[in-house]
């Protein structure tokens, strides 16, 4: 696409206007500001995916009761090694933070500690959970499913059967920022297809699966046909997102189902129950989220210090090509993060046209 059909939008202009739009859609102040802060941030680390694009399906969703804005988690058992912890349909990042939390003071207070979310609302780039954690010294490591969502076939497979189920691992580095892996364990997350659909970034060619067992990058094989609206139904395709790594990728989608989805009792992505009419379509996140505490394994400062000790030499191996450099997880997102914080974030214009469009339904003036 031609560089002028994307824009630069600085941070300071971007995220005050997406939290007046969530304001003007019945969010608090405090959660617009949240909600807001969060999708900036995502858009600041690369992934545009889980960034402000999302901002006028959120929008929908909270007008058709599909999520509910201000929610207190509920805790449903705890103990001191683990907690199950339900969203009651809140805003992901509202909900997300709760129960991150209480898994931070348990692990702090024990060493270790599991907590499986269900029903929370979209909870976004999975990284920021893990970075939270992070910022109290602590490892986490979590399976997240999205019931409702069947857009993944499995290995051998040309029908849906998973969510884009991430997964992701943070390591706190004393210092530095932490290393944080964190991925859809599909060929490529929907969002990014749902970019692509905009006219963003196009995804790879073989990321997408037809009914007829054919690799394609088509957007329109998720989406049916695209015209020329903002809206787009992920139902309506024929075909399916792959999952990555062949066998092991979808082996580990499968993982993320069985515990983000089935033992959280949030559900696994499918089958779903028929949509009634009126009713809201059916979309939540369940985490199963293990918190570890480095300083009950030995000691924090020896763990970090063996730990940099160890990236310090993978990093250093020879790059495989005379301009590539071996990088850890974590890395592309602070390098982008430094881009855009300095340069604003780009947008490309149909993005940020449906932005607009729903502010405009909610009465809240452009910036
Ligand atoms: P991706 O394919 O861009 O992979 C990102 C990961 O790979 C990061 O950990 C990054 O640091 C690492 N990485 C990238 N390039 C690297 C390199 N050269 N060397 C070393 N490491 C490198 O991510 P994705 O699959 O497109 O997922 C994007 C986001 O979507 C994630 O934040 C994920 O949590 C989110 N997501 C959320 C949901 C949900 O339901 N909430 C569903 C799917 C995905």
């Amino acid at each position: 696409m031609a560089e002028t059909d994307t824009l630069r939008i600085p941070v300071a202009t971007l995220e005050p206007f997406v939290a007046r739009i969530f304001e003007a859609a019945g969010c608090s102040p405090a959660e617009a500001a949240r909600v807001a802060r969060y999708l900036v941030a995502a858009n600041l680390t690369g992934h545009d995916s889980h960034g402000v694009v999302r901002v006028p399906r959120y929008v929908e969703m909270l007008a058709n009761g599909g999520v509910i804005a201000d929610r207190t988690v509920e805790t449903v058992f705890e103990n001191d090694a683990m907690a199950v912890i339900d969203g009651r349909m809140g805003l992901g990042q509202t909900v997300a933070p709760q129960a991150v939390e209480i898994g931070i003071a348990k692990a702090l207070a024990g060493g270790a500690a599991v907590i499986a979310l269900r029903n929370a609302g979209h909870i976004g780039r999975v990284g920021d959970w893990a970075e939270l954690a992070a910022t109290r010294g602590l490892i986490s490591i979590h399976f997240v499913n999205a019931h409702g969502s069947v857009l993944v076939a499995p290995f051998g497979g040309a029908e849906r059967r998973f969510s884009t189920a991430p997964f992701c691992v943070g390591v706190p580095r004393a210092g530095q920022a932490p290393v944080v892996l964190d991925f859809a364990t599909s060929l490529v997350a929907e969002g990014k297809v749902l970019v692509a659909s905009n006219g963003g970034k196009p995804i790879p060619a073989d990321a997408l699966i037809g009914a007829d067992g054919a690799v394609s990058g088509d957007p329109r094989l998720l989406y049916g046909e695209i015209d020329g609206t903002d809206r787009r139904d992920a139902r309506k395709g024929p075909g399916a997102i792959r999952a990555f790594g062949d066998h092991k990728g979808s082996g580990l989608a499968l993982m993320c189902e069985l515990l983000g989805g089935v033992l959280t009792g949030n559900g696994p992505a499918g089958p779903v129950a028929p949509e009634q009419p009126g009713q809201p379509r059916v979309f939540r996140n369940g985490m199963l989220s293990i918190y570890l505490a480095p300083a009950y394994f030995g000691s924090a400062a020896e763990f970090d210090a063996a730990a940099q000790a160890y990236i310090d030499f993978v990093r250093a191996a020879r790059p495989a090509t005379s301009d590539g450099q071996v990088l850890v997880p974590g890395e592309p997102e602070a390098r982008a993060r430094a881009e855009r914080g300095a340069h604003g974030v780009p947008m490309p214009r149909a993005a940020w046209d449906s932005i607009l469009a729903a502010a405009t339904r909610l009465g809240v003036p452009a910036p």
